[in-house]
């Protein structure tokens, strides 16, 4: 008897967990392509670029995590071409041909058309950005500790994250407790507690997916931490000098962008239907319309709930999407119909630093030490690798007990000041 061949292109939330499902099933052979040898858990990355983990502790090999299933064959590629009427996958090295595809090949930063400002405000989307940006930080408190300047003192110590979402919010407070806490006792020459964190958000209030009194919540808990914070604020310039608002300049050494995503250009390959932000759109099933065995999952994919509200860029959905997918596969595979995809919804948490922390479930809201904790637990739950866990729960644990931050190295090192 022939197998049906699967290729998931993309080993991320969606892709990993369709993988899974899908592993060791008779008669289905499963090819998983991505581009890096590694899935990454997105949601620790601000930690990694605030030197609280190691890169390695929130990635983990994908030929491990799949090394059981007899039937998974892992290859590293960059997906270039898909031909859905021969039904084939190009990658730089080879040719794949499918029975069924899964694409799920994620987000990547959006500067709505000011790419030019990526150079001077890096963005969190994968372990060279994270490591870049805790580089930047380290170093402007390196450079300022060498300063005799006080101007050129106040521009290192001064930070600017554009993007009130959850990564700007967990960025600020890290990078806030990481200067106030960790390193003001190490530094002998500058005053860390006069650093600067400014959050700036567009929008009239920070965490607009929480309800509005979480989001005040969580604002009241960064300015008790000394984070300042702008709303209704929009940027107009970003340069090497800092950050133009209106008529106001924040001169600043360090800016990082946390403000806009678009889905992977992947999704243009499969020249489908596209909604405005570049989303595949997908049906209840989570396929194309015209090819049943096209699936598109997770943050690339434009899929709604059962309200019809479109379904948010988050973990859990691609987690759920990955699962269901492979079982409408195996379904078809044993010549059942498909069941349509219904996400539930498990609520949404977000931290904004040390025993602070908001979380909502279905009209059941929580702030302070009990969501910080509901939102570690989580963390390590979901986190890849059992390895993984254990060194991130001891981590938290040092960290919490010493204030300290066990990943301060800085590579890549340019020890020139910033301007000259
Ligand atoms: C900093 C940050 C913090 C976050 N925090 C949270 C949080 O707290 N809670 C939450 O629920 N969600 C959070 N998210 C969102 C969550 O991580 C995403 O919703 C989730 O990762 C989407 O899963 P996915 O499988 O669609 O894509 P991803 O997990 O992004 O995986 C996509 C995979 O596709 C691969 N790929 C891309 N292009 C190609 C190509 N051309 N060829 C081959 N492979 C390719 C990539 O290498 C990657 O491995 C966060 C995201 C970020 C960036």
């Amino acid at each position: 008897m022939t197998s049906t061949h699967v290729v998931i292109v993309g080993a991320g939330f969606a892709g990993i967990n369709a993988a899974k499902k899908l592993g060791n099933k008779k008669e289905i052979q499963v090819t998983i392509l991505d581009k890096k040898n590694y899935h990454l858990f997105q949601p620790l990355l601000y930690q990694v670029a605030m030197a609280g983990l190691s890169p390695a502790e929130i990635a983990s090999p994908i030929r491990s995590i799949l090394s059981k299933y007899n039937n998974i064959n892992v290859a590293i590629g960059n997906v270039t071409e898909i031909n859905l009427q021969d039904q084939t996958v190009k990658t730089e090295f080879k040719n794949y041909k499918f029975d069924y595809l899964i694409l799920a090949c994620g987000a990547t930063h959006s500067y709505f058309g000011k790419n030019n400002w990526e150079e001077f405000a890096p963005g969190l989307k994968s372990i060279e950005q994270a490591t870049e940006i805790r580089r930047r930080v380290l170093t402007a408190f390196e450079l300022a500790e060498r300063e005799n300047n006080p101007k050129k003192i106040r521009e290192y110590l001064t930070f600017v994250i554009v993007g009130g979402g959850p990564t700007g919010v967990e960025l600020a407070g890290s990078l806030s407790e990481m200067a106030h806490f960790t390193l003001n006792k190490e530094f002998k020459n500058i005053d860390l507690k006069s650093t600067s964190i400014i959050l700036i958000e567009a929008g009239d209030r920070i965490l607009a997916g929480f309800s509005p009194e979480l989001s005040e919540h969580a604002k009241n808990d960064l300015i008790k931490i000394g984070v300042t914070v702008k709303t209704n604020t929009r940027v107009n310039e970003i340069n090497e000098s800092g950050v133009r608002i209106g008529d106001d300049f924040i001169s600043s050494k360090t800016v990082i962008w946390a403000a806009g995503v678009q889905p992977s250009a992947t999704g243009k390959l499969l020249s489908s239907e596209l909604d405005r932000a570049g989303k595949v759109v997908v049906n209840e099933y989570l396929h194309l319309a015209e090819y049943k065995n096209v699936f598109v999952l997770g943050d690339q994919a434009c899929a709604f709930d059962k309200e019809k509200r479109p379904l948010p860029g988050l973990a859990p959905v691609a987690i759920q999407q990955g699962i269901h997918t492979a079982k409408n596969i195996i379904r078809n595979c044993e010549g059942k119909s498909m069941m349509p995809f219904s996400y539930f919804d498990k609520g949404q948490m977000a931290t904004i630093g040390r025993g602070r922390a908001i979380s909502e479930y279905s009209g059941f809201k929580a702030h302070g030490k009990i969501a910080w904790f509901a939102w570690l637990f989580i963390h390590i739950l979901y986190l890849v690798g059992f390895r993984n866990k254990v060194f991130v729960f001891f981590q938290w644990i040092w960290s919490y007990i010493t204030f300290g931050r066990g990943a301060r190295l800085i590579t890549k090192q340019e020890w020139k000041n910033n301007d000259g």
